[in-house]
Formats: structure tokens, sequence, C-alpha cells
């Protein structure tokens, strides 16, 4: 097996240039280069009548040599081969460029497979350079690898095929000959090779299968293991004597019995030796904050800090508000830190947080600031945990020894995923919303009704409720954009809205500017609110009952859902309209479920269904390793049975010390060291 951690430059055809070209890959070794998968295959295994391909799509064809034309020159560095194949019913051109050799090879009366784009019309077929191959070959499907400048394809291949014959003459496999049995897997050996040189698409199908349960199961063991891991670490552990009562009494409304029991499992941990670390999630509405709050309140009646952490400026600045309202009256001092306080403001701010005065802060990222250090932090909240990136994340745990963490995620994720994903965490779910909240109805209308959607958000302010529109921007920077939003504001304020208050909230304005704005809209000095999607996460304005969403067909899913969860706090029927001229069969389908249903799971499901993981979280935002083969999305049965076996595994054997499984825990800790930004902690 060593010849396979050699550098890469011990293979044939590959010198120093070429080796720093596959370093660029991410390749330093043969073995590297086996995990190298290709991205498609070019497979001849299925030739389609010349007539049945569609012109302008991708075919492969197969066909004799009928004539071979005269080379036509064009002019300096440009020649045109030409010759007439035929598939035993109709004809075809085949053209090569500048390619005298690939000409030659071509050899009259011969049967030639060939790959490329079809053209030309019924009465003329033509295929331009296709890829070609001999009729009897036996290999019959080519890998396509990610390439990078300072490699050929065909030096690729060549190269990948060393490394796999390197492998069969050590062959390994770190999956015990059982458990690969119990779950109809290929070997590792035949995997790798099968998913290069595939001898057909099923031995491929079969393949990729192998290689993306060693990924999942490496990626489920690594979670699971973290999170055990965790549990040995000591925290700051707390008195399960201390009362929350005086925070319940304080309270406005009663807790619903889903967030007392998060409270309960929040509690527990806290008192615990080990180092909480719960994900808490719960649809847009369900009421996240006050459960935040009652585990600072815990905390810091122990006699220690928390730290609560929002993705925005705004969202900050709101935390900070709910925050002073439910503590403060308790005796609890509360401050804030974000980017746009003063100098002097920080430093005042940097000695409180050092001494102790403050026992809350509530801020934006600039908690990490390196000046900021804590006199005991035993707590850290982060909000909408998806937004920040892992690295931050940790940077904030190590502030304090070893803090309990609690992530608020209003992003719903399918079970399985979310075992995937979160692995390393425990998991609290808020299922039911506050009582007496009713479903906000939504609607989808066109362009044509804006002037009957209008009256309506107008009835909606007569009647004292507050509302937003929201516009969307692809790109806040963008000049354009930005000034649809000023333009849109000003227009209805002249127009439809003029008897009423109308504020402008996007993205460019100052953080002063926006809190000033969101500060009139909570104390409803404002009616109606234009923003951009700066509203998207977490704005909480209870008497809001009406939302209109332009161009909503420019909104995945996913963020639809947080818009609209922007109304329907309070206990008035709110509603949603869904503006867009877009009538693609996506977009209907889009609106569709908007209007049919207001459960945040069915939502993620659908819209995972339709994008896919990557877009779903914006890539990389889950701070998972990067997966080669393994698609999360549509390897949902993959995924339950991986789960299965992955606590299988760790209840036999929870550090994977047995000899059996020292190749399973390389390949887990390989995988975690795949990139930098790797996992949570
Ligand atoms: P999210 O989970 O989306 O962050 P919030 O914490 O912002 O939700 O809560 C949404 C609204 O519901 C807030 O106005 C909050 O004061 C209110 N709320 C929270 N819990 C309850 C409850 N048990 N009963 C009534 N209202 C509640
Ligand atoms: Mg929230």
């Amino acid at each position: 097996m060593d010849a396979l951690f050699q550098p890469v430059s011990q293979l044939k055809g590959i010198g120093q240039k070429r080796a720093e070209a596959l370093e660029r890959l991410g390749i330093l070794t043969p073995y590297d280069l086996l995990y190298h998968i290709p991205r498609s295959y070019l497979d001849y295994t299925h030739p389609v009548p010349i007539l049945a391909a569609q012109p302008g799509e991708s075919c492969v064809i197969r066909v004799q040599i009928a004539r071979k034309m005269p080379p036509q020159y064009i002019r300096k560095g440009m020649t045109i081969f030409k010759a007439i194949a035929t598939d035993g019913v109709s004809d075809i051109t085949v053209t090569l460029y500048n390619n005298p050799y690939g000409f030659q090879a071509l050899r009259l009366g011969e049967w030639y497979r060939m790959a490329g784009k079809m053209q030309g019309n019924l009465l003329r077929r033509e295929i331009s350079a296709p890829h070609v191959l001999a009729d009897r070959a036996k290999e019959q499907i080519f890998p396509c690898y990610p390439m990078t400048t300072g490699i050929s394809a065909q030096l690729l291949v060549q190269a990948v095929r060393q490394a796999v014959t390197l492998m069969q003459q050590q062959p390994f496999d770190w999956m015990p000959a059982k458990l690969r049995h119990a779950h109809d897997l290929l070997s590792l050996p035949e995997a790798l090779e099968q998913v290069h040189f595939p001898e057909n698409p099923g031995r491929m199908e079969q393949a990729r299968r192998r290689l993306a349960f060693d990924e999942l199961l490496q990626l489920q063991l690594g979670m699971l293991m973290r999170r055990a891991d965790n549990h040995t670490r000591t925290a700051y552990a707390m008195a399960s004597t201390v009362s929350l009562e005086p925070y319940y009494s304080g309270l406005p409304f009663s807790l619903t019995a889903g967030q007392k029991q998060a409270i309960r499992e929040i509690v527990q941990d806290l008192c615990g030796d080990a180092p909480m670390n719960r994900l808490l999630q719960g649809d847009v509405g369900s009421g996240k904050t006050a459960v935040a709050a009652a585990a600072c309140y815990f905390t810091i009646q122990n006699g220690m800090q928390c730290a609560m952490m929002a993705p925005t400026e705004i969202l900050a600045v709101q935390h900070y508000h709910t925050m002073q309202q439910f503590l403060e009256p308790l005796g609890i001092t509360v401050g804030l830190l974000t980017g746009s306080l003063r100098t002097k403001e920080k430093r005042e701010i940097y000695a409180a947080l050092a001494d102790g005065t403050i026992q809350l802060i509530v801020g934006t990222h600039a908690i990490f600031q390196k000046e900021v250090s804590f006199q005991k932090l035993a707590l850290v909240i982060t909000d909408e945990q998806h937004r920040f990136g892992v690295a931050q994340r940790t940077q904030l745990a190590d502030k304090g020894g070893c803090p309990h963490k609690l992530v608020m995620s209003a992003t719903p994720i399918p079970r399985t995923l979310a075992l995937m994903i979160y692995g390393d965490l425990d998991i609290s779910i808020l299922k039911e919303l506050p009582k007496g909240r009713l479903p906000v109805q939504t609607f989808a209308v066109t362009g044509k009704l804006r002037q009957r959607a209008y009256g309506f958000i107008r009835e909606q302010l007569q009647q004292g409720h507050q509302g937003y529109i929201v516009c969307p921007t692809i790109e806040e920077r963008e000049e354009s954009d930005l000034q649809a939003v000023e333009a849109y504001a000003e227009n209805i304020r002249q127009t439809a809205f003029s008897d009423y208050r109308v504020g402008l909230l996007h993205g460019k304005m100052k953080a002063a500017e926006k809190e000033q704005i969101m500060h009139a809209f909570r104390s409803h000095e404002l009616d109606l609110l234009v923003s951009t999607t700066v509203i998207e996460v977490g704005v909480d304005v209870p008497n809001a009952t009406i939302l209109l969403i332009e161009n909503a067909e420019r909104f995945g899913l996913s963020q639809l859902h947080q818009l609209r969860g922007r109304v329907g706090r309070g206990k008035e029927q709110s509603y949603c309209i869904l503006m867009t001229d877009h009538v693609t069969e996506d977009c209907r389908a889009r609106m569709q479920i908007m209007s049919r249903t207001s459960d945040g799971f069915q939502i993620a499901e659908a819209d995972l269904q339709l994008r896919g993981p990557g877009d779903f979280f914006g890539q990389r935002q889950h701070g998972l390793p990067p997966l080669r083969v393994a698609d999360l999305s549509h390897d949902t049965k993959l995924l339950e049975e991986v789960q299965t076996c992955a606590k299988e595994i760790l209840q036999q054997d929870p550090e994977l010390k047995q000899p059996e499984h020292r190749g399973l825990r390389l390949e887990v800790l390989r995988l975690f060291q795949r990139n930098g930004e790797n996992g949570r902690n």
C-alpha cells in the first residue's frame, strides 16, 4: 500500500510541472488519484440511429466510414477534414478541424462509435469533432474528470490507470467483509476500479454506491464521535437549585409546552459536567428567543456570563431590546456590541465584560474581536446559525474555557439530514407555535392585480396594523436594484399610500440609519416598510399583518418561508401576497406549495427536492467536509442505512480502537482533514 502514498511524480508521465498541476486539484499521491472521482462519463454503450438523434443534442452513434473527402485548406492554421459515414439507414457528415491524425485513423469501411453534438437538419446531418472509438473496443465507458490547466484529460486518465494498477497489486479495504455483505456493497478495490473504468453502467452505479456509503458512514461516524468527545470535556457546571420562576412570572405570556420542554433540556445540560452542544430548532415565530432568554437567566443566576450572536445588526439590536425587556426587570445587565459603535463605547463595553458588570452581551460578529474578553463566559448562543461560518463560532467558543453552546435555527431540515449535519449536536425542537396563532393566508397573484393588492394592504393599515413590501435585490451592491427599491418606495408614497407613513430599509444604509427606521417601525411611527431582504431573518413586529413580496419568483422556497414569517406573529389573522408575472412550471409549483402549507418542514423538504442541498444551504454553509460522491438530498435511503450502521459500529467500538476498525478510523480522520473548515466545535 506504500506505493499509493508516494508523491505522484513517481508515476510514468508525471514530471514536476504536471505534479504541480495535479496539486492544484488536491492530488498529491496515487491514493488521491483513486479518489479523484469522475464528474461524468463518456459512455459509448448505447448508440442511437442517426435519425433518432435530435439536432442540437449530444448523442452517440455507430457508423461505418463510407467516403473520405480531400482536406479543405481554409486559411493558414485551419484545415477541415470531412468524411461521409452511414449507420446503414442514413448518412452523416463527420467533420474534423486541424486533426490530420484523427482523420487518417478513420479507415474506409470500418465501424466506429462517435460521441458529440448532432448538427444539421433532417436532410443533412453532421457531427463535428466527435470523440471517436473503434466499434470493437473492449472498454466503452470513459471517465471525464474535473480538470485544471497544465494536464490533459488523457494524461490524467493514464495516471489514474496507474494508480488503479498499484492498488490492485496490494488491494485493501477498511470495511470488514461482514459489513460489506450485510449492506450488499462492492469491495473497495472493485469500487475504485469500476468508478473510473466501469465495465457497464450498472457496475458504475454499484461502485458509486459503495463510495457514497463510505463517505456518508465516515461523515456520520466523525460527527457522532465529535459529540462523544465533547461529552468528555468539563464545563462550568451550574446548580439545579436556581429557580426559573421569577423569569416565568415576568413574561407577558405563558410558554408553550414545547418551549418549557426545551428549557428543561437546556437546564439539564447546563447542570451537567460536559458542555452543552445543543441545537434549538423551531419554525419561524415559534418563540426561540424566549427559550434563549431562559437559558441566559439561569446562567446568570449562577453567577456567569452569556453571549448571544446574531447574523445581522438589525437582528442583534432587536434581540438586545427583547433581552432587555425580559431580563432587566430581573436585575440583569444586558449590553450591545456591534461594529458601528464608537471606539469609546466599545472600550467601555470591553471593560464591563472583562470585569463582569455586563452579564449578557448581545451582538454581531463584533463579539469575536480579539480585544473582547470575559470574566466568566459560560454560555454562547448563536441565532440563525447557518449564516455563521464554523470558524467564527469556534472563535467565540474559545473565549471562555469551554462554554455551553446553544445554536438556534429556523431552517427546518428533514430528519435524516439533520442527523447528519447536526450529528454532533443534541437537538431540541419547538413543534408548535404559541397558542392563538392563525396560519398566514397566502395568495399568489400577477401584476395585473397590483392595485387590488394595494387596496387590501390599505384596509389592513386602516385597521391599525402594519405591513411590509419586499422587493428583491439579487446583489445589494447593485445600484440598479437599489434604485428600484428607492423608486418603488417613492412611487407608492405619492400614489397608493400617500395617506400613510412609508419607510424604506435596505442593506446599503448605515447601521444607525437602519436602526432608526426599524425603531420607527417597531414603535408604529411607520405604517408600511418597503424593504429588501434585510428583513428576512428574525425581525419581530407582531403588529405587522400584511406582507407583499414583489417578484416572488426570484426567491427560493425556504427564503419565502422566512420572509413570510415576518407576519403572523401576533393574534391577528395575517396575509402574504406573492406577486409574480413569471409563469414557469417551477415557479408555479413553488407558489402553490407556499399557498398550500405553512409548515416549515414540508416546505424545506420540497425545497430540498427542487434545488438540491448545495443551493438549499448555500454552498459550504453547513460546514461539513466536501463530499465527492454522496449527494445528501438524493441519497436519503442510503443515508438511513448508513445511520443505522454507524450506530451499530459505535455501540460495539465507541472509539474505533478495535483492529478491524483501524482502517476506518484513519478514513474518518482523513475525511475531516480534507479542508480547513471542518465540522463544528
Ligand atoms: P422565532 O422562533 O422566529 O425567533 P421569536 O422568538 O421572535 O420567534 O418569537 C415570535 C413572537 O412570539 C415574539 O413576538 C414573541 O414575543 C412571541 N412569543 C414567544 N413565545 C410566546 C408564547 N409562548 N406565547 C405567545 N407569544 C409568544
Ligand atoms: Mg428568531
